[in-house]
């Protein structure tokens, strides 16, 4: 990349965010850092990211609230000069039949996975524009494509997100700004890892026969994702290389929807 790039990556304090933030930390790109956690462990993950040779801050704007996204990545652009990169990565899962799901879950669902994704590309987008120059990556699902049984906020929000990406990837087409979804099959995170509780009540099995009778049995290939390999698919399509590439949907499921 020639100039140094600024990205922010929401809900990057673990899991695929943090992968994504070493990814492209690694590429020479300022990161900012977004999500909870410990202040000594983001201390820590801060210093880490710094290592590589960038300048890495972490904000901790919580992506429920639209004022708080918009005031990050204020923030961001006064203190680094530019948000070049824009992450809309975090979501939450809920898991429970229709006639019983709560209302507020729902709510809360659709407001984290896509609500924080409309107000996290609009401030970014702003900025992006002065500097003829962006990418913008929305973390979808591969329940972004296609149903799954207990989970319909998600499925419903993660489908969303993928319209959103392409409708916007047709406002800035001609901006130099590509926007694109990523739709990753089961990751092991902490994401799954409190899924496994809700699905094994929601299903009646214990937490072990989750994994594999009922998440792996959706991958043709027996194995999860790992988050490495979603972070390096991402930080290849911040790059200059990938500017052709926008309004689309990369699917990393080990052949899930292929089937
Ligand atoms: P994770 O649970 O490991 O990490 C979530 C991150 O979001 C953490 O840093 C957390 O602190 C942060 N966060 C949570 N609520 C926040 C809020 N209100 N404001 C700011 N930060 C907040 O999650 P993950 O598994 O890496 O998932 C990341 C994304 O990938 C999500 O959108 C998820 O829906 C999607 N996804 C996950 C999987 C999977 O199997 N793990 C599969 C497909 C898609």
């Amino acid at each position: 990349m020639s100039k140094t790039k600024t990205a922010i990556i929401t809900g990057s304090t673990s899991g695929m965010g943090l992968g994504i933030a070493r990814a492209l930390a690694d590429d020479g790109v300022n990161i900012v850092l977004n999500g909870f956690g410990e202040e000594a462990e983001i201390k820590k993950l801060v210093e880490e990211i710094s290592d590589k040779g960038v300048k890495c801050h972490h904000n901790p704007a919580d992506v429920s609230q639209a004022n708080e996204i918009r005031q990050m990545v204020n923030d961001t652009a006064n203190t680094f000069g530019s948000v070049d990169i824009m992450v809309n990565n975090v979501g939450v899962q809920y898991v429970c039949p229709i006639d019983e799901y709560p209302e507020e879950q729902w709510d809360r669902v659709i407001n984290l996975c896509l609500n924080s994704t409309f107000h996290g590309t609009k401030a970014a987008v702003a900025h992006m524009k002065k500097n003829g120059w962006g990418r913008i990556i929305n973390m979808a699902s591969a329940l972004g494509l296609t149903g799954h049984k207990h989970k319909c906020a998600y499925t419903a929000a993660k489908h969303g997100v993928i319209g959103f990406t392409k409708a916007v990837a047709m406002d800035l087409a001609d901006m130099n700004i590509t926007v694109n979804a990523i739709c990753p099959g089961y990751v092991e995170t902490a994401h799954v890892e409190q899924q496994l509780n809700e699905m094994a009540k929601s299903f009646n099995k214990p937490r072990e026969k989750v994994k594999e009778e009922i998440m792996l049995e959706h991958h043709a290939r027996k194995e999860f994702v790992t988050v490495e390999e979603v972070a390096l698919m991402t930080a290849f399509l911040c790059s200059e290389k990938a500017v052709s590439i926008t309004g689309a949907s990369h699917v990393i499921d080990c052949g899930w929807t292929a089937s």
